[in-house]
C-alpha cells in the first residue's frame, strides 16, 4: 500500500485542482493521500468525492501555519472535524494575515524594481482562499522577472530574502491544541527542512510531544539521510508516529513528485485508528 500524507492542491499553492490531484495520485500508484492545503479545508470535499470515483483513499488534512519565536513552523492536522468553530476561526485569522501581508511584499518588490499589482497576484492565485508567496512568485514569472517559483524564492521571497514580510500565525502549541480540540491528530511537518533544525531542536520537539503532538514527518524531500536517521530515533524515543510524504505542489515544486516519500501502512493505520477513536473524520 502506497501512502502519501502531505500533498497540496490549487485550493492553496499547489497547481492541480483537487480532482486532478487525485487523478495524478492514482496514476502515480498511490492508494491513499492526505490533502493538506495551507490553512484551509476547502479542497477536502472535492478530493474525497474524486477519490471515491477514482479509487484513492483521501484523508482530510490541513497544513496549519504556526510560529515559535516568530519563526514559521508547519503543523499537519489530520482528520479534524472541519466544522469545529475555534479551529475555523483561527484558520480564518491566519488567512487574513496572508492577504494583508501581500501588499507589503509588493511594496518592497516595487522598490526593488520588480513592480507587480495585487490584481496580478490575485489572478495567479485563482480561486484560492489561502494566498501565499508562491502566488507572488507565479505573478513574477508571468512578468518575466524570474524563470520559476524557486528563482523567485531564492532571489526575493525566502524567509531571509529582501521581500520577506512576516505574517500572523498562532504559537505552535496553540495550533496543536486547536487541531486536537477538533478531534484531529497533529504531526510536525518537515521539522528540519530549510534550516529549521536550529530552532526545532530535540528539546523543543520533546516539549511539543508533551503537548499532544502525536507524529513527526521524517521522510520529506527537505530532509537529508542523516536528518531522517536522527528524526527516526527521536520519534521512536518520544513515541511519535513517524510519517513520510512528498509535500507535492504540482508544477510548483518540481523536486517533490507524488509518492517520492511515503508513510508505512502501520503508521497510517495507527493515525486512522486514533482519529476514529476520538470522533474525528476518517475516509469511509
Ligand atoms: P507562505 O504560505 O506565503 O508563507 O509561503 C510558504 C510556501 O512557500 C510553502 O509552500 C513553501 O513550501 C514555499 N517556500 C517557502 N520557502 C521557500 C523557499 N526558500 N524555496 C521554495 N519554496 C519555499
Ligand atoms: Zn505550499
Ligand atoms: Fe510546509
Ligand atoms: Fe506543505
Amino acid at each position: 500500500m502506497l501512502i502519501d500524507l502531505h500533498v497540496h492542491s490549487s485550493v492553496s499553492d499547489g497547481t492541480d485542482t483537487p480532482t486532478r490531484l487525485v487523478f495524478n495520485a492514482h496514476a502515480a500508484g498511490l492508494d491513499a493521500i492526505a490533502l493538506c492545503d495551507h490553512d484551509t479545508f476547502d479542497g477536502i470535499q472535492e478530493a474525497t468525492e474524486a477519490g471515491k470515483r477514482i479509487g484513492v483513499q483521501v484523508l482530510g488534512g490541513v497544513e496549519m501555519s504556526a510560529q515559535l519565536d516568530n519563526r514559521q513552523v508547519h503543523i499537519l492536522g489530520y482528520g479534524c472535524q472541519t466544522w469545529n468553530a475555534p479551529l475555523l476561526a483561527e484558520l480564518a485569522k491566519v488567512r487574513v494575515g496572508r492577504t494583508d501581508r501581500i501588499q507589503a511584499t509588493l511594496d518592497i518588490l516595487g522598490e526593488l524594481g520588480q513592480p507587480i499589482t495585487y490584481d496580478e497576484v490575485r489572478a495567479a492565485a485563482g480561486a484560492s482562499p489561502s494566498i501565499g508567496r508562491p502566488h507572488v512568485a507565479d505573478a513574477m514569472v508571468v512578468r518575466g522577472y524570474v524563470r520559476d517559483r524557486q528563482e523567485a524564492f531564492d532571489t526575493f521571497l525566502s524567509d531571509t530574502g529582501p521581500a520577506y514580510v512576516p505574517r500572523y500565525a498562532p504559537h505552535v502549541i496553540e495550533a496543536i491544541r486547536l487541531i486536537r480540540g477538533a478531534n484531529g491528530l497533529a504531526v510536525l511537518a518537515h521539522p528540519w527542512g530549510r534550516g529549521m533544525g536550529q530552532y526545532l531542536t530535540s528539546e523543543v520537539i520533546t516539549e511539543l510531544a508533551a503537548h499532544d503532538l502525536e507524529g513527526i514527518e521524517v521522510d520529506h524531500p527537505d530532509h537529508d539521510p542523516q536528518d531522517r536517521e536522527l528524526l527516526t530515533e527521536l520519534g521512536f524515543r518520544l513515541g511519535l508516529i513517524r510519517t513520510g510524504s512528498s509535500d507535492y505542489h504540482g508544477l510548483g515544486k518540481r523536486h517533490n513528485p507524488l509518492g517520492v516519500n511515503t508513510t508505512r501502512a502501520s503508521g497510517y493505520r495507527e493515525i486512522l485508528r486514533r482519529i476514529a477513536g476520538r470522533g474525528g473524520v476518517v475516509p469511509a
